[in-house]
């Protein structure tokens, strides 16, 4: 019964474009326009490479949620094609395995599914490298949402805990705010022995100042 339903409001949530509302199937041609481009590094002061495919706003901001939040489940494939290309910047070798950030439990439960190892398992496909939730929860961990950047620090230390890898890896999320989740789970993966050699991440949510923008290649909200 549950796939049924999540079947039918899957089909019911495709009749309208995610990120702009247009009647039609999926996500339009002007709104896949607006997603192209080269994959961005961000400053999320990691001691690895961060690299974001795009900006979360004007789109994403509607895309993701409606992925996570409503269940559309047929936006796996968009979503994991935006991240392999931010993996694809970090230039990973074979064998590298891909590290979703884990959510909530809570929330997983509420959603009836793990959006974070959905979208990884299929950006592994894309880019031939493998997928492993390695990384889960010491506690529940409060929603993030509304938190102010030391809030969301001191809130996130000594939150995760990783199994060894034993190959390299790269992190992935979804969005990424103040890096906070990226700098925990890289802490994890590394006091676990892990190789971690960036992460990616399908968006960046927060402009940052010109100074640390530098090294970015311009993209199509800066033009
Ligand atoms: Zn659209």
């Amino acid at each position: 019964m549950r796939g049924f339903i999540d079947a039918a409001a899957d089909l019911l949530l495709g009749a309208s474009c995610p990120g702009c509302g247009l009647p039609g199937w999926g996500l339009c041609v002007g709104c896949r326009a607006l997603l192209e481009g080269p994959p961005e590094l961000i400053d999320r002061s990691l001691p690895v490479p961060v690299v974001a495919a795009c900006q979360y706003r004007p789109i994403l901001e509607h895309v993701i949620p409606r992925y996570k939040d409503d269940g559309a489940l047929h936006l796996d494939r968009t979503l994991g094609d935006l991240l392999a290309r931010a993996v694809r910047g970090l230039a990973p070798p074979r064998g590298t395995l891909l590290v979703p950030v884990p959510s909530r439990p809570a929330a997983v439960r509420e959603r009836g599914f793990d959006h974070a190892r959905r979208v990884a398992a299929h950006a592994a496909r894309a880019t031939g490298l493998g997928s492993r939730p390695l990384l889960s929860r010491n506690q529940p961990g409060e929603d993030q949402l509304g938190l102010g950047r030391d809030q969301r620090a001191r809130n996130l230390a000594g939150s995760m805990r990783a199994r060894p890898a034993g190959r390299p890896v790269v992190i992935v999320d979804d969005v990424a705010t103040s890096g906070a989740s990226l700098r925990e789970a890289f802490r994890a993966l590394s006091e676990a022995g892990g190789e971690v050699l960036g992460a990616a991440v399908i968006a960046q949510a927060e402009k940052l100042p010109q100074h640390s923008a530098k090294a970015c290649t311009p993209t199509w909200r800066e033009r």
